[in-house]
């Protein structure tokens, strides 16, 4: 059953800077940051700063700002990754595959033949993850 937009989400608590992220890029409407259990290396999740749920509840204003900042950083990941390719994901409700209830869009840069990590997938260094974040960033 869908119900409404629930502050205590784990993305809500990143936007409003009470846990941390490793940050890729920010700007007035969108914020990017590495996926903490990466299916690929360069995982990066793409939110708004509005309160939408997932894509059935955002705005088209907010989702305009949501996909451009996508687009951004898909063309950034597969530059710093050197990937072939780029996957972009966004799953909606728990039946649609929705985890966490902020609306994401989920980039991965894509090497050919690679596959995915499987579900569920362990958290990666902490470390890593931040030289990842600044490769990315480097190649905004
Ligand atoms: P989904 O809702 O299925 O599209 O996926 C939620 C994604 O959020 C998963 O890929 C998780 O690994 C990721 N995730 C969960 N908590 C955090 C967090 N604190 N920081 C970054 N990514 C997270």
């Amino acid at each position: 059953m869908t119900t409404g937009y629930d502050d205590t989400n784990v993305f809500a608590k990143i936007l409003r800077g009470e846990i941390p992220c490793h940050k890729v890029y920010e700007d007035d409407h969108t914020l990017a940051f590495m996926d903490i259990m990466p299916a690929v290396d360069g995982h990066t999740l793409i939110i708004p700063k509005v309160k939408a749920r997932n894509i059935l509840d955002c705005p088209p204003e907010a989702l305009k700002a949501v996909i451009a900042t996508t687009q951004k950083i898909a063309i950034a990941a597969k530059q710093a990754f050197l990937a072939d390719g780029v996957t972009v994901q966004q799953f909606s409700e728990a039946a649609g595959g929705q985890e966490v209830f902020h609306l994401h869009f989920h980039v991965l840069p894509r090497q050919m033949g690679e596959h995915v990590k499987p579900l569920p997938r362990p958290f990666a260094d902490h470390g890593i993850l931040a030289a990842h974040a600044e490769k990315i960033r480097a190649a905004l």
